[in-house]
């Protein structure tokens, strides 16, 4: 038998509730629905508010069931958005809902796992180049990883501006486009400090008396640096690295390396010289977002038969198997809430809410009003 978890209103004080309460809420009655049978209601004794056990489910509201697991494992072999639509007999946009749904199941999950760790290695971070809707429109995605554990902590998404070599005529298109899409001047700083950022948080969470992040020589990092406040200069430590250095595992950059190189193969927004494109900055990171629990979470370390090799990321990054194998066994199933997802980094807000504006898109983003509730 079903027992709701907590009150879905936020503004009830049994939404928090972390622990099974006696006689917060009453059965009143139920509904049968053509898909999944008989749904029980319930209302909560303190606010009033009803709700079902079709609330608390990942698949709230739909109106047709897909398999999330297949979707999962299509989105992480770099399959295409239409394709898996057509393999599974549904809709692009169907597809696209339920990646949604995924992302934000596995920001939550991230969010509650990454809170369990105590920094014990260094960091590194690098800037991910790739484009949406058209190559007039670069992006760049900052990755901050664990230096020894691979460990995917965060990414931030930024806009560029084209530049390179271009024909005359891409040349006035670029200028023409610029006006109607101004991309601020310094978006790589902005990006750059939300990662210095999240880096000194780690570090304060930890018992380190400083933290090291390596990055390559990109001169808006050195501003970045230069710019943090007296007492936090001493928390954090710069190590710049030549870029051109062969990208073998004893480079220091090599977190970051071999993460660039597994998206570019695994998810097909990123894969070079093909049709295959982000369209929407929102759908790119959130498609990122899933791959990074893949990463984290499920993905083996290293290939091999020792037992070390076979550990995931995020064991090596120091959160235990238990906890993990937890939060994984409900990701398909048990809808995670906005408002009990604590530790939220900025830029996975951003991701949950589709706050990212995307090129030449006037209409603001659709958010379902479950989806931050
Ligand atoms: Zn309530």
């Amino acid at each position: 038998m079903f027992h709701p978890p907590f009150c879905p209103n936020r503004e009830c004080r049994n939404h928090h509730l972390s622990t099974k309460t006696a006689a917060w809420y009453v059965r009143n009655g139920s509904y049968f629905s053509r898909l999944f049978g008989r749904i029980q209601r319930f209302r909560c004794l303190c606010c009033g508010t009803g709700f079902s056990s079709q609330t608390f489910s990942l698949d709230i509201f739909v109106k047709k069931k897909v398999p999330y697991r297949r979707i999962f494992s299509h989105l992480i072999t770099s399959s295409g958005i239409r394709d898996t639509a057509r393999l599974l007999k549904v809709s692009p946009n169907t597809v696209n809902n339920r990646i949604s749904r995924m992302a934000r199941q596995a920001i939550a999950i991230h969010s509650s796992l990454s809170s369990l760790i105590s920094l014990q290695e260094d960091l590194v971070a690098d800037g991910f180049e790739s484009f949406v809707y058209s190559q007039y429109f670069p992006n760049n995605i900052n990755l901050l990883a664990g230096k020894e554990s691979q460990f995917w902590f965060t990414s931030d998404y930024s806009h560029l501006r084209r530049k390179g070599r271009m024909t005359e005529y891409q040349k006035k298109k670029n200028h023409q486009i610029q006006k109607r899409f101004p991309v601020h001047r310094r978006s790589i700083y902005r990006s750059f400090q939300a990662l210095v950022r999240f880096s000194l948080d780690l570090r304060k969470k930890s018992s380190r008396s400083s933290v090291t992040l390596f990055t390559d020589e990109h001169p808006q990092y050195v501003r970045v640096m230069c710019d943090l406040p007296g007492e936090e200069r001493g928390l954090i430590t710069h190590q710049r690295i030549n870029s051109k250095l062969p990208r073998t595992v004893q480079n220091d950059l090599f977190s970051v390396n071999y993460l660039d190189r597994e998206i570019r193969k695994d998810n097909s927004d990123h894969t070079r010289e093909t049709v295959q494109f982000a369209r929407n900055a929102n759908n790119c990171m959130e498609r990122l977002a899933v791959y990074r629990l893949y990463h984290n979470y499920i993905k083996p370390y290293r290939i091999g038969k020792r037992e070390e090799s076979r550990k995931t990321h995020a064991e090596w990054a120091g959160i235990p198997a238990q906890h993990i194998a937890s939060e994984m066994k409900t990701v398909f199933t048990r809808r995670r809430f906005f408002s009990r997802s604590r530790w939220l980094s900025s830029s996975d807000i951003l991701i949950w809410v589709r706050g990212i504006s995307t090129p030449m898109k006037q209409m603001a983003e659709y958010l379902p009003a479950y989806s931050w509730a």
